[in-house]
This record gives structure tokens, C-alpha cells and sequence, in this order.
């Protein structure tokens, strides 16, 4: 990975003048001098970063049938200091975090073979995206985009209907809230109708924490009939019942 991310984000040149003196990219977990080029991340924070291990088949037999063929990627554990660097980037309108964790999903998206046509983030309600600014799902899905030099749809999905905060709740209680929250917004006959080739080929699902799996499940099935989905979050907890059956119905 390490390698990865140094061959995709070569200094600027203006930063190879100046970066010693005034802008140097700093890591986003220990303040100290980065050296993975462009990115805000040193390599020993990297190495020492809480590392999820793969999910396994049997995790993704918790989709609806007809969702099309699935991969999952949650490269690391919601634990220090992912989940202060999470919740800066959602509650606090820090957004140095979204670069770092792109940076480390198309990382390892890439390494994994897991290439889509297109990158979705999972939406939020415009009432909260007013209350925010902004939707840190997307922050991430355009980070991702970037580094992977893939296309990415904010406007995709849209959440049609304000849904109680999923923290509030237990994991059934997150499955009914979540009952046709998500629709095909307004951009998805824009892509079918400028990218048809889209149609049928992969997308990849962006959220910031997988936890039940519910809200990525709902988004998913909003999304199923457009192609083949890969499903892509930060973090996920390490008590997450995620491997439970999971459906959105
Ligand atoms: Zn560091």
C-alpha cells in the first residue's frame, strides 16, 4: 500500500520548492513530516493504523438476492484514532480526514483488483446536508474518485425521507428506519443517458462506518438494478453485528 499511494501522489513541483519551508503535508495523526507524498500521512502511521481483516463470503450473503455479484472492502477498525479522525471529518467540518481515508480505500480497492466505473456515495437527506454543509459520505466518495481517477455521481442516490439517526437505534429498528429511504435521484437518467454503457457495470458505494450494514444495504438496493456493486466504508466497529443477517425489508 505503502507503494501504492507514493506513486499516486507525487509532490507537486511547487511543493518540492517550497514544501521544506512553508506547506509541507503534515500526517493527519501524529503532526510530524509526511512522506508518502501528496498525502497528509506518514508510513509509520499507516503500518500502525488498526487494520481490518477482509470480510469473508458469508458477510456478503447479507444482501438482498439480486443485488449482482458483491465485494466489500472496510480496511480498518472504528478504534483510535480512526474514529476521532471519522468523527472530526462528520460532526466537526474537518475535512482533512476524507483525503487520507480516500486515499487508503483506493488504495486498497486498487491493490484488491476492485476497479468500478463509477463512485456512489451513500446520500444524506438535504435537510441534514443543510444542517451540515456538507455530506461526509460524499467527501470521502470524491477523495476516492480522485485518487483512483475514476467518475464519481454525489447526486446518484437520494435520500427521500429524513430517517431517525441510525446511533439511536437497535439493529432492527435501523432496518425499518431505513425502509425506502433511498431512491435514484435526479443525476441517474443523466449518467444512463450520457454513460449508457454504465448500465450493468460496476459501482462503488461509498459510506464513512459500516455498523449493521443496514444503511448500505438500503442504499444498495436503490442501486441494485444499475450493475454490479462493490461496497465501500472506512471503518466498521469491532462489535459489529454486521454479520448477522442484514436485509433492508
Ligand atoms: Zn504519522
Amino acid at each position: 500500500m505503502i507503494g501504492w499511494l507514493r506513486a499516486r501522489s507525487p509532490l507537486r513541483p511547487v511543493w518540492r520548492i517550497w514544501s521544506k519551508w512553508l506547506i509541507a503535508p503534515r500526517c493527519l495523526f501524529c503532526n510530524q513530516a509526511a512522506d508518502l507524498g501528496d498525502l497528509d500521512l506518514c508510513s509509520d502511521c499507516l503500518i500502525s493504523l488498526p487494520w481490518a481483516e477482509s470480510f469473508n463470503g458469508e458477510s456478503i450473503a447479507v444482501f438482498r438476492a439480486g443485488i449482482k455479484s458483491l465485494s466489500i472492502q472496510v480496511p480498518l477498525w472504528y478504534a483510535p484514532p480512526i474514529d476521532a479522525a471519522l468523527r472530526d471529518l462528520k460532526f466537526h467540518g474537518d475535512l482533512a480526514p476524507a483525503r487520507v481515508f480516500g486515499a487508503v480505500l483506493a488504495a486498497r480497492a486498487a491493490i484488491a483488483g476492485d476497479l468500478p466505473d463509477l463512485i456512489v456515495p451513500v446520500p444524506l437527506h438535504r435537510g441534514r446536508l443543510h444542517e451540515r454543509g456538507y455530506n461526509q459520505a460524499a467527501q470521502l466518495a470524491r477523495s476516492t474518485a480522485d485518487w483512483l481517477g475514476r467518475p464519481c455521481a454525489p447526486r446518484l442516490l437520494e435520500r427521500r425521507r429524513a430517517t431517525v439517526p441510525q446511533t439511536s437505534l437497535d439493529a432492527p429498528a435501523r432496518r425499518r428506519n431505513l425502509v425506502g429511504a433511498f431512491v435514484l435521484g435526479a443525476d441517474a437518467g443523466r449518467w444512463l443517458r450520457d454513460r449508457p454503457a454504465l448500465a450493468f457495470r460496476r459501482l462503488a458505494l461509498v459510506d464513512d462506518v459500516l455498523t449493521t450494514g443496514a444503511t448500505l444495504a438500503a442504499a444498495a438496493e436503490a442501486l441494485g438494478s444499475l450493475g454490479s456493486l462493490s461496497i465501500w466504508a472506512v471503518a466498521r466497529p469491532m462489535s459489529s453485528s454486521f454479520t448477522s443477517p442484514v436485509t433492508p425489508g
